[in-house]
């Protein structure tokens, strides 16, 4: 299965890649977790790419495509979850061009809808552990207790003015995106609010969906 998941900042399209790569055995590529990576280890795609991620700003298209691509292109096209990527009309249609060339196609291209309140108030009370990448909030679902409190920290593009900056990018880049995919047989929209495992349900169903022609065609 080849699936890419949409949506807004905090839409929870990390915690249901997650789910996905372990549940189908698929690899989880978030250009996110790349670039955090990356900015980590200092390396040169990391030092050009953090004051865009830490601004809540888009990482350029040729770096990101640089990482999407070796990422992909590593899986011999086996299965992938996208999570974040692609996040402009230029990603969009170099995966599909990449796709095509490897005679593959996407299972499904799943919306995660979220109100804008919700997405504020969850990546305002997000956390993340440093070492595993697992996200937590401070409410629904708090780091448990025998985690070190240091190995708990909040992104610094959660801050308030990143949260908005990242809405407006999501807005005015993004969206094209799903418009951009709109019409495809392989586009389902799910409701992305209530707890992980009911989302998680309603992708299941959608690629039940989208999946059996591809079936059927075999
Ligand atoms: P995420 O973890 O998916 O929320 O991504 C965090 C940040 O990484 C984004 O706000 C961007 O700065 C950058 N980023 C991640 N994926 C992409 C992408 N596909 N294109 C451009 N920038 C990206």
């Amino acid at each position: 299965m080849r699936i890419v998941l949409f949506g807004p900042p905090g839409a929870g399209k990390g915690t249901q890649a997650r789910l996905l790569s372990e549940r189908h055995d698929l690899r989880h590529i978030s250009t996110g977790e790349i670039l955090r990576e990356a900015m980590e280890n200092e390396t040169p795609v990391g030092r050009e790419a953090k004051s865009y991620v830490e601004d809540g700003e888009l990482v350029p298209d040729d770096v990101v495509r640089r990482l999407a691509e070796d990422a992909i292109a590593d899986e011999d096209m086996g299965g992938f979850v996208l999570d974040g990527y692609p996040r402009t009309l230029q990603q969009a249609e170099w995966l599909t061009a990449f796709l095509e060339k490897e005679d593959a196609s996407l299972t499904a291209v799943v919306n995660l809808d979220v109100p804008d309140e919700e997405i504020i108030a969850r990546l305002s009370k997000r956390r993340v552990h440093t070492e595993t990448g697992e996200n937590f909030h401070l409410e629904a679902k708090p780091p448990p207790d025998d985690i070190d409190d240091a190995l708990i920290v909040q992104r610094p593009d959660d801050q308030p003015e990143a949260i908005r900056k990242r809405l407006h990018v999501y807005r005015e880049e993004t969206a094209p995106v799903r418009a951009y995919y709109e019409g495809r047989a392989t586009y389902r929209s799910v409701d992305g609010t209530g707890s992980f495992e009911d989302v998680y349900g309603r992708i299941e169903t959608v690629l039940e969906e989208t999946a059996a022609p591809a079936r059927a065609e075999r």
